[in-house]
């Protein structure tokens, strides 16, 4: 048997505890409980991958999501991973309603073949860039939580802060105040998940401009649906106005930049998969639009992959990857000086695949 073929793929559970709930506008996460892919190839090379679950926004299960990676495993085993595009096409085709199972079973596949041919997959990329720095979030809670973290995360070395809004509008502007007098010198960064209309938006940023506060970013201050309001605020506003979950899939994005209808889109791996995040990437740049790099909760598995794909393409402006530093425990083995406490990556440092290793391995 030639030595690149895959021989086993099994399903596993993730999970752990975190920090403090991550909680948003449209829901929380009280621990990481994420799927695993592991692929084995024929030489005894493993390649993994991570399925972020985040029911509450785009309402896949793990019950669901484990059967559907189990129905797909049957038909990758006795692939040749080096055709590892034929097998991203199949997948995409496969998991076309199940998209954070599609990423998992890409970045194993990814990990998989680069590790079998020894070279880190931002190889693959083309190696851009090796070092970002990710902004660290402020979620939803009270006005003296939000200073508080801010001060110790700003202690730690973090210099970008992106704070959840859109709970309560008088709460929310009170919280980006108390954000920004504890950490003054650094980047604001706002995240509504769909809460404001238009109109509101525009009242929130004006208010917190009397205090000074001018955000680089808006993350999807408007529902999903509302494309109009996007185009609205990235015409009259100066912050870049990124899409997230308004970009779901490469024709939600098509839509938007043909018509020159927002100023940044947030790629998420775990919305697209590996080869439309490329292929957004390469339209959003040809618009000039901005580039956000996001993810759902992820553990430094997940994480990694989409910092090889960002890092390695090159041309993000915004890094929002920093779920790794919400988990109360170590889950992965890797080169501790990829990941810094101040929440500096340096993707560079991997030698081989992801770099991720999950430190125990659950059913
Ligand atoms: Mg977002």
């Amino acid at each position: 048997m030639k030595e690149s073929i895959v021989k086993k793929v099994s399903v596993h559970t993730l999970k752990c505890p975190l920090i403090m709930p991550f909680t948003i506008s449209s829901g929380s996460h009280k621990e990481l409980e994420n799927l695993l892919l592991k692929i084995e190839l024929s030489d005894g090379t493993i390649g993994w991958g991570e399925a972020p679950i985040a029911s509450h926004i785009t309402g896949e299960t793990i019950e669901k999501s484990a059967k559907n990676l189990r129905d797909f495993s049957h038909k990758i085993i006795g692939a040749d991973i080096k055709n590892y595009l034929a097998l991203l096409v199949k997948a995409e085709e496969f998991f076309e309603k199940n998209r954070s199972s599609l990423f998992a079973v890409q970045t194993a596949v990814m990990d998989a073949f680069c590790r079998f041919m020894a070279i880190p997959l931002w190889k693959l990329y083309g190696n851009k860039v090796s070092l970002g720095s990710t902004d660290i979030t402020i979620v939803i809670g009270s006005e003296k939580d939000a200073f508080d973290f801010s001060l110790k995360m700003r202690a730690r070395g973090f210099k970008i802060f992106k704070i959840k809004v859109g709970i309560d509008f008088d709460e929310d502007i009170k919280r980006v105040i108390a954000v920004k007098k504890a950490v003054k010198d650094c980047s604001i960064y706002l995240d509504a998940n769909c809460a404001y209309s238009a109109k509101e938006t525009i009242s929130f940023i004006s208010e917190i401009k009397k205090y000074g506060i001018v955000p680089e970013v808006l993350e999807q201050p408007v529902k999903k649906e509302d494309y109009e309001g996007l185009a609205f605020l990235s015409k009259k506003l100066k912050t870049a106005v990124v899409a997230d979950e308004s970009a779901y899939s490469l024709d939600d994005v098509s839509h938007m930049l043909r018509k020159n209808g927002v100023s940044g889109i947030n790629i998420k791996m775990t919305k697209f998969g590996l080869l439309r995040a490329r292929e957004i990437r390469q339209l959003a740049m040809a618009k000039g639009v901005k580039l956000m790099i996001g993810q759902m909760m992820e553990s430094q598995l997940a994480t990694f992959a989409a910092l090889h794909f960002s890092m390695g393409s090159g041309g993000f402006d915004f890094l929002d990857l920093d779920t790794p530093y919400f988990l109360s425990a170590g889950v992965m083995s890797y080169d501790k000086k990829i990941i810094s406490s101040s929440g500096i990556y340096n993707i560079g440092l991997v030698k081989k695949g992801i770099g991720a290793v999950p430190a125990k391995v659950y059913k």
